[in-house]
């Protein structure tokens, strides 16, 4: 019998995984199609960027050992390897915080952990590039000389090209809309904004940020009501990055003193540059934002703002980020300086963090699958995602525990931090100086 086709929307991290394991799990891979409407690697994706941190360390044993299988793909895979550049990771701890505790007792808890305590007043002797930063609310910190960071447009890149390679396809074009079968079991494809139409027996929906805003309209024509809708599983949500290029002086005293990824707590981070990718990257892990909209059939939806460039960032949220990270961490390279450039990046965040992969749960959508919900931490699992995602297309388990975790939640809850029910801000409320406080934290990339 043939293999099912299969139509994949989005190729960043959930849909270039998942189309290159198909790759090698189809005897013809050339019945996997891929639409994304950028090119390789896409511009708009939270899959591209100079860097993305990789890491093992997770309080949570699932995650942790996710991460431990990827971070064997990033030191030995071809496609990978020379992307990956291991620093290590620097995590200062609030005080008050168990954060920095709870993970390295989950990494022990696997059998060793090469984490080591790291001395708050000594950390400029160690690093001398942190000279300045700030440690006044924090009360420990560890290096985990395991981790990493890894050049994230590059990487995507490649393992999509390993896939096409074997014979997937790789289309560039907008998806306006999903096309809902007659027999009214499933979806019959999609019409792209040109009018071209792909159909196939399978459709994958990893169009991360943007999964509500393709969703909704097919929601409103089966009449879903709110609780069983996307929106309840998974939300855009955005934050900001500041770029300071570095100069090949800044860079070499860089490189010098073994500058790791470092973790400003709850705050943020602060991802090393190299000769290549020039740029010292802030991101606001903090300061997370919506941006709510209101469909024609007045279903509220999150989606990244359609008329804003990635790039245009409110001068509200630049400050703020300013105040909170750029000039307490490593100040010596940002001091008297503005960024060189910003972006907001938009990810699709659900309630726990944990992903969304599955079958969509609703009887007219039998054919629909579900790979989102990277939370802000899941580009380290670009090697290993599409394995689990190949596994639910051929109805396949993952084992009870990551069935469990990553299924349609009827039982969605979302909760800020503070245990209230509540939408973080909204981007159009940022561009003041008297912003609010967010309501989400996601300083865990
Ligand atoms: C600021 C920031 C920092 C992060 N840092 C880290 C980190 O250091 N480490 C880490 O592990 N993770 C990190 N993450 C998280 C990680 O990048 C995401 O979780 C992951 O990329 C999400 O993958 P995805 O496939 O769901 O979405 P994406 O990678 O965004 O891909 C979705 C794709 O769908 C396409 N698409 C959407 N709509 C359409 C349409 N209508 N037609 C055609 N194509 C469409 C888009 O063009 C896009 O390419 C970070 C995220 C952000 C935003």
């Amino acid at each position: 019998m043939a293999e099912p086709t299969i139509l994949i929307i989005g190729a960043g991290t959930f849909g270039t995984s998942t189309a290159y394991h198909l790759s090698q799990r189809y005897k013809d891979p050339s019945r996997v199609t891929t639409i994304d409407r950028a090119p390789s690697p896409p511009e708009p994706s939270a899959a591209i960027d100079t860097n993305r941190i990789i890491r093992t360390d997770y309080a949570n044993p699932l995650y942790c050992d996710l991460a431990c299988e990827a971070i064997h793909d990033w030191f030995w895979k071809l496609e990978l390897g020379e992307y990956f550049h291991k620093v290590g990771w620097l995590m200062l701890d609030e005080v008050g915080s168990d954060r920095a505790d709870k993970i390295r007792t989950t990494l022990e808890s696997r059998g060793s952990t090469q984490t080591q305590d790291v001395d708050l007043d000594g950390l400029v002797k160690r690093w001398e590039c942190l000279e300045g930063t700030q440690t006044k609310g924090f009360e420990k910190a560890y290096f985990n000389p395991e981790a990493g960071w890894c050049e994230a447009a590059a990487a995507t890149k490649s393992i999509m090209d390993a896939a096409v390679k074997r014979g997937v396809q790789r289309v560039t074009a907008s998806v306006k809309e999903l096309l809902l079968d007659e027999s009214g079991k499933g979806v019959r494809g999609i019409r792209t904004d040109d009018g071209k139409e792909f159909v196939a027996d399978k459709v994958i929906l990893a169009a991360g940020a943007w999964t509500s805003s393709l969703l909704s309209p097919i929601e409103d024509q089966l009449n879903i009501g709110e609780a069983d809708r996307i929106e309840r599983q998974v939300r855009a949500t955005g934050a900001v990055s500041a770029y300071y290029k570095m100069s090949d002086a800044e860079i070499n005293r860089i490189e010098t003193s073994r500058m790791p990824v470092s973790v400003y707590g709850q705050v943020g981070e602060v991802v090393p540059p190299s000769h290549k990718l020039p740029y010292l990257r802030y991101c606001n892990g903090q300061g997370t934002f919506t941006n709510t909209v209101s469909t024609k059939s007045g279903a509220k939806i999150s989606v990244p703002p359609s008329d804003q460039s990635q790039y245009a960032v409110p001068e509200g949220l630049k400050q703020e980020t300013e105040e909170a990270i750029t000039s307490k961490l490593m100040p010596s390279f940002t001091k008297a300086k503005r960024p060189d450039y910003w972006r907001i990046c938009w990810d699709a965040v659900t309630p726990t963090d944990d992903w969304l992969m599955c079958k969509h749960p609703h009887p007219s959508l039998s054919n629909l699958f579900l790979a989102v919900g990277g939370s802000f931490h899941s580009y380290k699992f670009l090697p290993i995602a599409g394995k689990f995602m190949s596994n639910i297309l051929e109805d396949k388990s993952n084992g009870v525990e990551k069935d469990k975790t990553w299924r349609w939640k009827e039982d969605a809850v979302w909760k800020n931090h503070q245990g209230n029910s509540a939408l973080s801000r909204e981007l159009r409320d940022l561009d003041s100086r008297t912003m609010g406080v967010s309501a989400r934290t996601h300083s865990k990339l």
